[in-house]
């Protein structure tokens, strides 16, 4: 496409010569006769611009337009209706088949050069844009490939490092506790040392194995077992497991599951809710409450678990990008990393685990929170769904 070729339709050779006249100074004109002709011609070679006569024998210009605008060669050129008729109705008629423009004869020298330069101009401003356009989306599109690229080494790298050190925390965790089961004298320190040395070795394995499970999510390795779970079995497992941190911190944890069962892998979803319950914990003030409780939503064949406290609450800015992993809502200057501690945050893959597995499942998470206020502590509800499964048990209990 040429930007100054214009192509002139019309039947009559007097209205092709008047309009040649005014438009050949400046552009390169080619001129038919006929709407057959200009299909062809404006196939073979589209033209910047066409000025298009509206009464001709055989095809009229509005079925010409129709035409030009359904083949993608042809339905970006600006196409100016002509003709000796000046009634709305047919400049109505004249746009709803495409034209952009109108022009009536007798021509207008200067009125014929201005419509025609205004939208070769605004032609020439769209092809411009769309240029930018596929210009920014392709060059969008490699930076997203290389981020790709870069991501996959990232979670490649923590794949091998979590593997690494996998080995020899087995090691240290398991010296550990051969030294625990050497009898040393009550006033001894080194109970206390083995100790430590176990629980810190505890703690690190627990975050490779996060690093593990966070590889095989983003690798979507994880392949959930879909066995029928009563989720009394799960609600029971919290509550030995939590015990001794929620009295640590003086909370009250409460399960509700009463009667209800799901569909899902049972240790991969006490994974997901060991991470809810534990952050629950984590961002609640001592002697603050931590609840447990689902419901059926049968219309949608679904279970609902929601993990409720009385914490800090979350940001509403928030709610979408904790679930992102090593997201964190404080300042990583500021990061503690005690299990259970008030604000002790993690490596922040905690949601980003509990999100891989239960999309894993077919299911759907997300949080309810007022904002942030460490002083009026307005509470998160973090609400899970899974499928349900018609058989039931039944849990309902306090810690
Ligand atoms: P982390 O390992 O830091 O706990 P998570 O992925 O589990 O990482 O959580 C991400 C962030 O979401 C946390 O740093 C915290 O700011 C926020 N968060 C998660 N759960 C809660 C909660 N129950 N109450 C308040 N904030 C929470």
């Amino acid at each position: 496409m040429q930007s100054n070729d214009i192509l002139i339709v019309d039947d009559t050779p007097a209205n092709l010569h008047a309009l040649s006249a005014i438009l050949r100074d400046e552009y390169a004109v080619r001129c038919v006769t006929s709407g057959k002709a200009v299909l062809r011609a404006a196939q073979a070679d589209p033209p910047a611009l066409i000025l298009l006569d509206i009464r001709m024998p055989g095809m009229d210009g509005y079925e010409v337009c129709q035409r030009l605008k359904s083949e993608s060669s042809t339905r970006d050129i600006p196409i100016i209706f002509i003709s000796a008729l000046d009634s709305t109705e047919d400049k109505v008629k004249a746009f709803e088949a495409g034209g952009v423009d109108y022009i009536t004869k007798p021509f207008q020298e200067a009125e014929v050069l201005a419509r025609v330069k205004t939208h070769l101009t605004l032609r020439q401003l769209q092809v411009n844009l769309e240029r930018l356009v596929r210009q920014r989306t392709q060059e969008l599109e490699q930076a997203y490939e290389r981020l790709g690229q870069l991501d996959r080494s990232k979670a490649d790298f923590i794949n091998v490092m979590a593997h690494e050190l996998r080995t020899p925390l087995t090691v240290v965790k398991g010296y550990a506790q051969l030294l625990g089961n050497v009898p040393v004298s009550p006033q001894s320190e080194l109970r206390a040392l083995v100790d430590g040395i176990a629980n810190g070795a505890a703690r690190m394995h627990e975050i490779v194995n996060d690093m593990l499970d966070m590889a095989r999510i983003d690798a979507e390795t994880l392949l959930p077992s879909s066995d029928a779970l009563c989720l009394s079995s799960l609600g029971e497992r919290l509550l030995t497991e939590f015990g001794p941190a929620v009295q640590e911190r003086r909370l009250t944890l409460s399960v509700a599951l009463n009667g209800l069962a799901v569909h899902a892998d049972p240790d991969l979803l006490y994974k997901a809710f060991y991470h809810l319950v534990i952050n629950a914990i984590k961002y609640t003030p001592d002697g603050g409450r931590v609840t447990v409780s689902g419901r059926a939503v049968p219309d949608e064949g679904q279970v609902e678990i929601v993990v409720a406290d009385t914490g800090i609450g979350i940001a509403p800015e928030f709610h979408e990008l904790i679930f992102v992993k090593f997201y964190q809502t404080g300042q990583v200057a500021f990061h503690s990393s005690g299990r259970i501690k008030f604000k002790g945050g993690g490596p922040g893959l905690g949601l980003a685990i509990v999100r891989g597995v239960v999309l894993a499942h077919g299911g759907k998470i997300w949080v309810e929170s007022e904002g942030h206020d460490e002083q009026r502590c307005p509470g998160s509800r973090f609400y899970v769904r899974l499928p349900a499964d018609g058989q039931a048990g039944a849990a309902s209990r306090q810690s």
